[in-house]
């Protein structure tokens, strides 16, 4: 299995690592030419959402990413990567990929509590570990999509059909089980 990753920015080279850990291979997907390579998965890294989309569109990647994700392709999104997907933000006026019918908000834990760690139970999967920074959460979802993780009332995880999107970062903890679980809905 290859799973192809958005590599114009932000925390990439880490989502590579736990694919390659999990026996998967990897290409980096960094320009218009990259996005007809062959991959059966696609990641959606976290970074900064404002800076990945404009670098989506200057670079030819959008349309391509956009009808490779609406045509059913797995999909792991997390933090901007969610934001790419959402629908809808609530606390801003621009939208991107707009493939997930969830609306998220943006930098939702406000300053103080801007970064942060817990671990909190994932469904089907128990305690996991969630590293927060500058993290969105979901606040509300379309009755097909399925919340599976909640955290001080506010959904950090969700599935819609092929797309999985996470407010946090399982990329930089120590444990596989959100990426195995995702190569695993790619097979
Ligand atoms: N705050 C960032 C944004 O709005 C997301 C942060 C992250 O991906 N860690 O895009």
């Amino acid at each position: 299995m290859t799973v192809g990753i958005l590599a114009v920015q932000g925390a990439f080279a880490e989502h590579k690592q736990k694919c390659v850990q999990l026996g998967a291979d990897c290409i980096e997907l960094r320009n218009h030419s990259d996005m007809h390579a062959h991959y059966d998965a696609l990641i959606l890294p976290g970074g900064e959402s404002t800076v990945q989309g404009k670098l989506l569109n200057d670079l030819g990647m959008f349309d391509t990413l956009k009808a490779r994700i609406e045509s059913g392709i797995p999909v792991f999104a997390t933090c901007a990567g969610m934001i790419l997907l959402a629908d809808k933000i609530e606390n801003d006026d621009k939208t991107y990929l707009r493939s997930m019918p969830i609306t998220v908000r943006r930098n939702a834990y406000g300053r103080q509590l801007g970064s942060f760690y817990t671990e909190s139970d994932f469904k089907g999967l128990g305690t996991v570990p969630m590293t927060f920074i500058r993290a969105p959460y979901i606040g509300s979802v379309s009755d097909e999509v399925e919340v599976l993780a909640v955290v001080d009332n506010h959904i950090v995880a969700a599935r819609y059909k092929n797309q999985l999107a996470v407010s946090f970062h399982p990329e930089l903890n120590d444990d596989l089980r959100i990426h195995k679980m995702f190569l695993e809905f790619g097979k």
